[in-house]
């Protein structure tokens, strides 16, 4: 048998709404599908202001324009992340400030933070690794009492929530990915939340993500002619995908259910090795609903780590390691980092492995999975 990583999921409704959007006549951005997607996210999350991005990297961009970051800013954030993280912080001439994670969720804490805070400090974004919360009413306090603004990136805890409230609505600003490899999809997009009623905020955004014209407020006939008013960059979805994410969207309780029981049924496969102290895995805390995005178990060292994913490749399943640290890789060194200054970060994520989880998975494919890693676990831990 043979079990890929990552298989995207179709709800057999993407194809009939692409053929309305050739019917409808519109396929640049704003149109019909793409004010559906962005009345779908503000409903269901209870979010202000939902507007589609091209990328989670572009939504991640967008709020860093939008918080009009200069070169002496720092932005607290982990160093477990996928490099656009930072990378949104850079393009503005700020600095990343890498925290330091949690061993149970991988993300960083309130503690961590402020351990991270100087005067210089403008932003904080957590990443909510997996589906899993940080402690947000926690870092919310912290960072509200020092005027520091929030910037969830949210990628991959799109319907997520922590204590009742959905992840991508407790920061100023949450940026969710639709790119083919999250839980909904339309192959390369995004969203960022507005979660404020600053019309100045929400005016900015408009432009800024319409190449810096005021294109929307011509579209609502509040102005006769548009213009460049401002910076921008071109950050609006065709209404192709949205009509393949307005789809996917519709879908988002039964593909979370889908996902939830493959999860489960990993969690409980692994739990023994996990009780006789063989492996760690992924562990959803009191008060986070997960959106079951990625399951990950922990191996004892590194090559134990490498030699469960070979021996599962010879069984045809393929498993995967992330992320290689920023503070850590080519780029970050330059910013002066040693690996041993993260020493949490560096160890699990030389010592982690993500099992394959689609939404489609069979349960025979779930149950062959398992049953292979069981024998390899039980043999590795003799
Ligand atoms: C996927 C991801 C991104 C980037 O999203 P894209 O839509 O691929 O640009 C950013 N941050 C995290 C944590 C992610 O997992």
């Amino acid at each position: 048998m043979e079990i890929p990583f990552n298989v995207p999921y179709y709800t057999g409704a993407e194809v009939g709404f692409i053929e309305d959007v050739l019917a409808r006549g519109q396929t640049q951005g704003d149109g019909y599908y793409t004010q559906l997607v962005s009345a779908l996210l503000e409903s269901k999350f209870g979010a202000k202001k939902a507007l589609l991005t091209t990328s989670g990297t572009h939504a991640l961009e967008l709020a860093a324009l939008l918080l009009e970051l200069k070169p002496d800013d720092e932005v607290i954030m982990p160093s477990f992340t996928f490099p656009s993280t930072a990378n949104a912080v850079m393009l503005r001439g700020a600095t990343p400030v890498f925290a330091e994670i949690n061993p149970d969720t991988l993300n960083i804490t309130p503690e961590t933070v402020a351990a991270r805070i100087t005067h210089r400090t403008k932003a904080v974004i957590p990443v909510h690794y997996g589906g899993i919360s940080c402690a947000m009413d926690q870092l919310m306090a912290l960072t509200d009492s020092l005027g520091i603004t929030v910037i969830e990136d949210a990628a991959q805890a799109v319907n997520a929530s922590y204590q009742g409230k959905y992840l991508g609505t407790w920061g100023l600003f949450g940026c969710f990915s639709f790119h083919g490899t999250k839980n909904f999809t339309c192959g390369e997009g995004g969203a960022i939340l507005l979660n404020t009623e600053d019309p100045a905020i929400l005016k900015r955004a408009d432009i800024l993500i319409q190449k810096g014209t005021n294109r929307k407020q011509f579209l609502q006939g509040e102005v006769g002619k548009y213009c460049w008013v401002d910076q921008g960059s071109s950050y609006t979805p065709s209404e192709i995908l949205m009509a393949f994410l307005y789809a996917q969207l519709q879908a988002m309780d039964e593909i979370t259910a889908r996902r939830q029981k493959i999860h489960q049924r990993y969690a409980e496969a692994l739990a023994p090795f996990v009780n006789s102290g063989v492996i760690k895995m992924s562990v959803i805390p009191p008060g986070c609903q997960s959106n079951y995005h990625l399951f990950y178990i922990i191996l004892a060292s590194e090559s134990l780590r490498d030699r469960v994913k070979r021996e599962l490749a010879e069984k045809g399943i393929a498993s995967a390691f992330h992320y290689v640290p920023l503070h850590s890789s080519p780029m970050g060194k330059r910013f002066g980092y040693a690996p041993a200054d993260l020493p949490i970060t560096e160890d699990l994520s030389r010592r982690l492995l993500r099992l394959p989880l689609s939404t489609g998975m069979t349960e025979m494919e779930v149950e062959y999975v398992i049953s292979n890693l069981t024998a390899i676990l039980e043999r590795l831990s003799q």
